[in-house]
């Protein structure tokens, strides 16, 4: 059920009960009213015919006929008046005699003074009436035909206005509810309407500061992401193809060449350097991708452990100068640590060697010395690492785009590389809680400064 429906039914719901409530609470208080102002009445009419009986002495058959007559018209009250000892004085219609008096009726009547009750629909009072140091007792019974019709219009009444009005609440509602929806509809449409072919749609929003232009804006930041992460994985796909490209162009054009005549063994041999070394490229290639692809995991995936950084700052050394042995890598600790903790973080070995491995190698890389050096220093909040050379740094334009993935900078025909391994350094980093800077100047040097939160 849509939530339209359901607010509409609920609406209705709640306010047919409070007008139920609202109905039942005067149709109970007129009811009352009735009963109360009929026993009343019934006293007033006892009394004076009391009197008509005992003080002016009109005659019995006048009395009863003035009953009779008044009974084709009125629902006249039938009075009887007794003595205390249960002797009937006086009855407007012994004939018909309603109220059935009994001795324990005229007893309580006596003992109570006053006694209310009913009879099938019939209202009964019974009075003690006291006239000249003489107790009398009255009975008087009606059937208030006036009231009930009275009572009954007020329901039927009350029926037909309750529910015109649920109607009329239950249209209203589902009126104002579509109204109120509308933007809500509208969103939905526009939705449906975006797919990856069409990301750049965007939904209205309006200057109303209401929860549906929140979510509105909060789709549209979402949109925005997502355009640019399909844009990104669209140029990162066409990077890898091109990158995959390059060395297998050159292999084929290698083996080509090579192939089309007989060669000495000399040439062979250069063939096979060169071959060698693109596939080299590419084995770094996959390498450099397949890490970038652990480091894009979910952090909830990546194995995490309390680890000592000097010792895979060590182990990332040998692993570069395993790879290049003419570079030379320096690691100084600038302050004496005092236990582990000062020199530990959570985090994984495997992705955080890479990390300090791709910050080493360009720093060789990227110097003529092919040095690089690296200061280790830490404060309560973490641990600083400061990768530096005095190579041929980075230009001003560059700085804003090195850790986008495949960028390579100006200097990149200073030597060879993939444009993959900074934007690997700054994931594996980001999944540590850490952060990455840099600041160069060209034919001086690079300093990248890495921040890593202790445990
Ligand atoms: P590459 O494979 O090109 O080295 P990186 O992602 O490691 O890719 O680096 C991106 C770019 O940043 C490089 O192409 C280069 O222009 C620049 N760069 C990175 N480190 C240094 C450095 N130590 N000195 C000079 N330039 C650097």
């Amino acid at each position: 059920m849509k939530i339209r429906t359901r607010l509409t039914i609920l609406f209705t719901f709640i306010t047919a009960t409070i007008l139920l409530l609202f109905a039942s609470v005067i149709y109970y208080s007129a009811k009352k009213n009735r009963e109360k102002d009929f026993y009343t009445s019934l006293k007033k009419e006892a009394i004076t015919k009391a009197n008509l009986f005992l003080n002016a002495e009109v005659e019995v058959k006048t009395l009863q006929e003035i009953y009779h007559n008044n009974r084709k018209i009125l629902n006249e009250v039938e009075v009887a008046i007794y003595d205390t000892s249960f002797h009937l004085l006086y009855h407007d219609a012994v004939d018909l005699d309603f109220v059935k008096e009994t001795r324990p009726m005229i007893d309580e009547i006596y003992k109570k003074g006053e006694v209310r009750f009913y009879q099938k629909d019939w209202q009964v009072i019974g009075l003690k009436f006291p006239y000249k140091n003489k107790k009398y007792l009255i009975t008087a019974a009606a059937y208030d035909q006036y009231g009930y019709d009275k009572l009954n219009s007020l329901l039927r009444t009350s029926s037909f206005v309750f529910v015109i009005s649920i109607l009329f609440i239950y249209l209203a509602g589902h009126f104002f509810s579509k109204k109120a929806f509308e933007p809500v509809t509208q969103m939905t449409d526009k939705v449906k309407k975006i797919s990856a072919t069409n990301l750049d749609l965007r939904l209205n929003t309006n200057k109303n500061n209401d929860e549906l232009t929140d979510l509105a804006n909060t789709f549209n930041e979402m949109l925005n992401r997502l355009e640019n992460s399909f844009d990104a994985q669209k140029h990162f796909v066409s990077n890898i193809s091109h990158e995959l490209r390059t060395p297998l162009t050159a292999m084929f054009a290698e083996l080509q060449l090579t192939a089309e005549k007989e060669r000495s063994n000399e040439q062979y041999k250069k063939a096979i350097e060169h071959i060698i070394s693109d596939t080299q490229k590419l084995i770094h290639l996959s390498n450099n991708l397949l890490d970038l692809a652990k480091a894009n995991y979910d952090s909830a995936e990546i194995a995490f452990k309390n680890l000592r950084l000097d010792e895979v700052l060590i182990e990332a050394r040998n692993d570069v100068l395993h790879n290049n042995s003419s570079f030379k890598i320096n690691i100084i600790f600038e302050k004496d640590f005092e236990d582990d903790a000062d020199i530990s973080v959570n985090g994984n070995e495997y992705l955080l060697k890479v990390a300090f491995a791709n910050l080493m190698e360009n720093s060789c890389k990227y110097s003529n010395d092919k040095q690089s050096t690296v200061a280790v220093s830490f404060d309560k909040e973490g641990i600083i690492l400061r990768f530096s050379d005095n190579g041929i740094g980075i230009a001003a334009d560059d700085l804003k785009s090195i850790f986008v993935p495949f960028y390579r900078g100006e200097n990149k025909t200073f030597t060879e590389g993939n444009g993959i391994g900074l934007s690997l350094s700054q994931k594996i980093v980001l999944l540590h809680h850490g952060n990455i800077s840099v600041t160069s100047q060209t034919n001086i040097g690079t300093i990248f400064t890495i921040q890593l939160p202790h445990l």
